[in-house]
């Protein structure tokens, strides 16, 4: 009789580092750097070294990218949401490829999976295939979001990181944490280390929108806000170091 095959395990952290296997979603916004619009190669070139760091750690990981920096919606188009919501996710599609061919420029195996099947620019999305790309230490990076409109890239990493059993979902910003109020507007705003789900709920807090914070908050899956602008700032994340704002 053929034995049959064991649910797969998720292997335990690697020497150094705080978790096993995490789920980083980039906003478009931060690819697009300094231009104001589309990808910074330099900002591409930055992220790829610092996946590179966090590969070379044993890590596993998978990114969610977003694509505000070339779409921004039914507004500026005049179309129907629906419409501007699918041409946004075909945004995010091109920035995973941007970012995928950073990573395998810096020798970083990688990865796109599509929620949208477009078999000649990506994988489909096949969650059990996704799962052994990053057993055998390749970045996969989810693009198209969700496939719906009506969603964002945020809950689109909540539902990949639950869907892929990280342990913790990494949400890069361009300020340090979740502060009390906006840091940008008031100076003596104060970040946060650690929040529960309700404490941000109760505070009102912007931690990511409701469908992706109601989705980390019944399963259960941590949500680390940080910055990603200062280089190096992923790594000691994951090494576990004090960065940015734990929401658990
Ligand atoms: N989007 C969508 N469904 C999804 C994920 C994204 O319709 O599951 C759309 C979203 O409405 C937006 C675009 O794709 O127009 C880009 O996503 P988002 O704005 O979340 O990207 P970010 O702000 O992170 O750059």
């Amino acid at each position: 009789m053929k034995s049959m095959e064991a649910a797969p395990l998720k292997a335990a952290p690697p020497r150094g580092a705080k978790y096993a296997r995490v789920l980083l979603k980039i906003s478009g916004e931060a690819l697009q750097g300094g231009k104001g619009f589309g990808i910074d190669p330099e900002v591409i070139d930055n992220i790829a070294e610092q996946l590179f760091d966090v590969m070379s750690l044993g890590v596993q990981l998978a990114v969610v990218v977003g694509g505000g920096n070339i779409f921004r919606g039914a507004k500026a188009t005049g179309v129907s949401r629906a419409s501007a919501d699918y041409m946004g996710m075909l945004a995010t599609v091109m920035n995973a490829i941007a970012l995928r061919d950073g990573l395998e420029r810096r020798g970083v195996p990688s990865r796109v999976q599509s929620a949208i099947t477009m078999q000649t620019v990506a994988e489909p999305f096949i969650p059990l295939r996704a799962i052994r790309h990053l057993e055998k230490g390749r970045i996969v990076i989810f693009a198209a979001g969700t496939g719906n409109p009506f969603f964002t890239t945020d809950t689109a990493a909540a539902l990949r990181g639950i869907e892929m059993s990280a342990d913790v979902i990494m949400k890069a910003t361009n300020v340090d944490g979740i502060y009390d109020r906006d840091p940008r507007q008031d100076a003596a705003a104060v970040m946060f280390p650690r929040l529960s789900y309700r404490e941000a709920l109760e505070k009102d807090l912007k931690v990511m929108d409701a469908t992706a914070f109601a989705l980390c908050m019944e399963n259960k899956m941590p949500i680390l806000v940080f910055n990603m602008n200062k280089t190096g700032n992923i790594l000691r994340a994951i090494k576990g170091d004090a960065v940015g704002t734990v929401v658990d």
